[in-house]
């Protein structure tokens, strides 16, 4: 083991291999502090070539590589697996993680062909702020941007408050860069709208949570900036309402409806009460709520005045109980709050059983009001803390213990609550993963409702680029 580590020093140089147990604890924990375990070493290469280096050895010495990035994802990709898990997947037992934050540079944006590459290091946030300068946006935006890392987003797949308009990562890449298992390198950089030569090989890597490679820059997508946004909070009564609100906006307002935020009345009452500076722009509580935003990269006149009519429109056929629109930027930024304080917020309040789970957006009320209904007869009492993304058809369907029962006896059953919620959406034809993705959290999970044709065809993809297993085994598979 010393030499391995010796040779990782010579590759990447001394300081980028840290072994002091103390400095390697933040990169062996996972982000929601469930998962534990310490690798070999924390290598932090500063380029695709030491990357290739490193891979090369690890293929050489069977060691496996565990990709990270921001290490903000929330199903224990990023972190090594525990030693008897590791006894299992590993072949020669050793982990090292791989950390690509000095990856970190644009190294060309293109406005005329709408495009930036950038290294995967990159931050989500800084990323956003190279687009913007060059007068172009990067849409992906979510609460983790001001630490998860591009190569983490795409492999990922992340979605966020923006995949309405934009699409999840996998629809805002052209092209990767990817150090291959054997160490190989990839240059799949094309910036190129139209390609039909082939299978699509970038998607492969975008996804595979780092069990198929390492994406090491990739070429992605931008759009114009928006000039003007309208943004407004509207009470309703159900679900069922917020589709219909989704339908007759869509029509109303077409591609300018860029947010649709679906949160319960027990979601805000978390926020009020963990963030006693949290003002509601309702006098009265109303059962749901709906955050949404327009977005016009024309004219910023006319946003509002669309916005107050098709908000008129839906008050007259009754499908909203009331609405506030935002009147500058700060107000639109406290009515975004009110959605971003929520994760936060269920931290205050103890400890949920979070799903983040997707299905057809039609159905998506029937599945909220099934649900429910099912955990209440299995588990009288539990609080429903949903929220999130309705005009993606994914919910984040989180369910904490009843009012004043015990913490640690609830979170003990969450395998059966789990169970519920998940055969539910497998009756729904949803996803038991809309954007988290599988990790080492839902790898046997996810077994009970792939197709076995399905997870075979995922293993012969793997066994196919990944023969000797080092890349983030027990991971998705
Ligand atoms: P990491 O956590 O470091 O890694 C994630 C996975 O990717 C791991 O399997 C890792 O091995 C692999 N990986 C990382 N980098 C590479 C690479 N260069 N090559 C190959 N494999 C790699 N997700 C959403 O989809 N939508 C949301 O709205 C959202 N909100 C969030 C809010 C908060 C507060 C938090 C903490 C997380 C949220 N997430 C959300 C989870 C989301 O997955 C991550 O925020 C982000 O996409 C992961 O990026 P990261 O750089 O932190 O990746
Ligand atoms: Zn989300």
């Amino acid at each position: 083991m010393t030499q391995l580590i010796e040779q990782l020093n010579s590759i990447v140089g001394k300081a980028a291999v840290i072994t002091d147990p103390q400095e390697v604890t933040p990169y062996a924990t996972d982000w929601r502090k469930r998962y534990f375990s310490m690798p070999l070493a924390v290598v932090k290469p500063a380029s695709t070539a030491e990357v290739a280096a490193v891979v090369k050895l690890c293929a050489a010495t069977r060691t496996a590589i565990v990709p990270q990035g921001g290490n903000t994802g929330l199903c224990g990709g990023a972190t090594p697996l525990a030693a008897e898990d590791a006894g299992r997947f590993v072949s020669s037992g050793a982990q090292i993680v791989l950390k690509l934050s000095r990856l970190n540079r644009v190294r060309a944006v293109d406005p005329v062909s709408n495009t930036i590459t950038v290294e995967a290091g990159c931050v989500l946030a800084k990323l956003q702020q190279a687009a913007a300068a060059a007068g172009r946006l990067f849409p992906l935006s979510l609460a983790a941007e001001g630490s998860c890392e591009i190569g983490g987003n795409l492999s990922t797949n992340a979605g966020g408050t923006a995949v309405l308009r934009y699409g999840n990562a996998r629809d805002l890449v052209l092209g990767l860069e990817v150090v291959l298992p054997d160490g190989q390198i990839w240059d799949g950089l094309r910036g190129l709208r139209k390609d039909n030569t082939g299978y699509d090989l970038k998607q492969l890597f975008v996804g595979a949570e780092g069990t198929l490679g390492i994406i090491t820059a990739a070429v992605l997508k931008l759009f114009p900036r928006a000039r003007a946004k309208a943004t407004a909070l509207v009470a309703l009564e159900s679900p069922a309402r917020a589709l219909e609100l989704l339908s007759h906006l869509q029509g109303a307002c077409g591609d300018r409806l860029t947010g649709f935020e679906l949160m319960s009345a027990f979601c805000l009452s978390l926020v009020a009460k963990h963030y006693p500076a949290t003002r509601l722009p309702f006098t009265q509580v109303h059962p749901q709520y709906v955050l949404l935003e327009l977005s016009d990269t024309a004219s910023a006149e006319n946003l509002d005045a669309t916005l107050q009519e098709a908000l008129a429109k839906a008050a007259e056929r009754s499908l909203v109980l009331d609405a506030a629109v935002a009147a500058n930027e700060a107000q639109a930024a406290a009515l975004w709050a009110l959605r971003e304080n929520i994760p936060e917020a269920q931290v205050h309040e103890g400890q949920q059983i979070k799903h983040d789970i997707s299905v057809p957006i039609s159905r998506i009320a029937e599945y909220i009001a099934v649900t429910d209904a099912e955990l209440e007869r299995a588990f009288p009492g539990v609080r429903m803390v949903t929220f999130g993304h309705l005009g993606d058809g994914n919910l984040h369907y989180n369910i904490a213990p009843p009012a004043g029962a015990d913490e640690g006896a609830f979170m003990a059953r969450a395998s059966e609550v789990s169970r519920v919620v998940h055969d539910s959406v497998a009756r729904f034809s949803g996803s038991i993963s809309a954007e988290h993705g599988l990790g080492q959290y839902k790898r046997d999970e996810i077994l009970r409702y792939k197709s076995p044709l399905e997870m075979e065809l995922m293993r012969r993809i793997k066994a196919a680029l990944d023969p000797r297993g080092i890349m983030n085994p027990g991971k998705v598979l």
